[in-house]
């Protein structure tokens, strides 16, 4: 019998959990935890940590998981890495629900950096509007650049100080290519950070920087271990056995 373990939070891992409903596969749905009201699911859900990779681990075991598909957010590392250790320890079959990253096009002004430092070094010193498309927990570092006047964009009002003072949107998307146009054109960003996150949901922003011509300060994704990767729903299904005509 199969009992699935999706590690979700991403608008991929949504839409497979409603695909993986629809053919009556027996799944659970987990989320990190960090969003205050998630999106509802047609499957059983929990939330929060497992506790590293032997909590991972243990849950498997508990739950009589016999296939996890990591459906994170291509940037959720630590999940990722616990999910390839947990199922290397538990010999549980895996898979990575991962789309493509983008790929730099014609117009595109990217500089392309490894990571959240050299993200910050790569701003100018010269005060300019910056928009840190990257999510609230990543902020920090750019208060070593406090020249500039950041916008910011978050699922949720943050809780607490921010690490400088910054213009806020809360926003959970998706977001359209007029849209981006009109927040980036009215705030008169100068600059954009963003990671390649890949897919359609996020890429409005990257759009709308080409036809305005701004500079993106492009973070590569982190290195993972070698795990079996796909990028769609329907392959995901197919793995699981489920070849039925879905749509997917
Ligand atoms: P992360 O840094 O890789 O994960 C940190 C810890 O949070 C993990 O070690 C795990 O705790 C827990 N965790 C993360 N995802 C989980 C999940 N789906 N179910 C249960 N526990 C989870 O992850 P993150 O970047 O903070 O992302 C957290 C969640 O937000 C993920 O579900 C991800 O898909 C979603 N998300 C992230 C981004 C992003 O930009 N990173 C964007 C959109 C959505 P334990 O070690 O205790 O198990």
């Amino acid at each position: 019998m199969t009992r699935a373990l999706i590690l979700g939070g991403t608008s991929d891992a949504n839409l497979l959990a409603a695909k993986i409903a629809r053919a009556g596969v027996d799944a659970i749905y987990s989320y990190g935890g960090r969003t205050r009201a998630p999106t509802g699911q047609p499957l059983p859900t929990r939330s929060g940590g497992f506790g590293g990779v032997s909590g991972l681990a243990d849950y498997i075991r508990q739950e009589g998981i016999t296939h996890v598909i990591d459906a994170t957010h291509p940037f959720a590392a630590e999940m990722s890495r616990n999910a390839v250790a947990a199922c290397a320890d538990t010999q549980t079959p895996l898979v990575a629900l991962e789309r493509a990253p983008w790929v730099r096009v014609p117009g595109d002004r990217w500089i392309e950096v490894p990571d959240l430092a050299a993200a910050v070094v790569a701003l100018p010193e010269t005060p300019s509007r910056v928009f840190l498309a990257i999510g609230r927990q990543h902020i920090a570092p750019f208060g070593e650049k406090p020249q500039h006047a950041y916008t910011l964009r978050f699922v949720d009002p943050p809780e607490g100080a921010l690490p400088f003072k910054a213009d806020v949107i809360v926003s959970r998307g998706p977001f359209t290519f007029e849209g981006e146009v009109d927040t980036l054109r009215s705030r008169g960003i100068a600059w954009i950070v963003a990671r390649n996150s890949g897919g359609d949901g996020a890429r409005a922003k990257i759009d709308a920087s080409r036809a305005l011509g701004l500079p993106v300060i492009m973070i590569a994704r982190p290195q993972l271990p070698e795990r079996l990767r796909v990028e769609s729903v329907a392959e995901v299904l197919a793995w699981l056995g489920h070849r039925t005509c879905l749509g997917a």
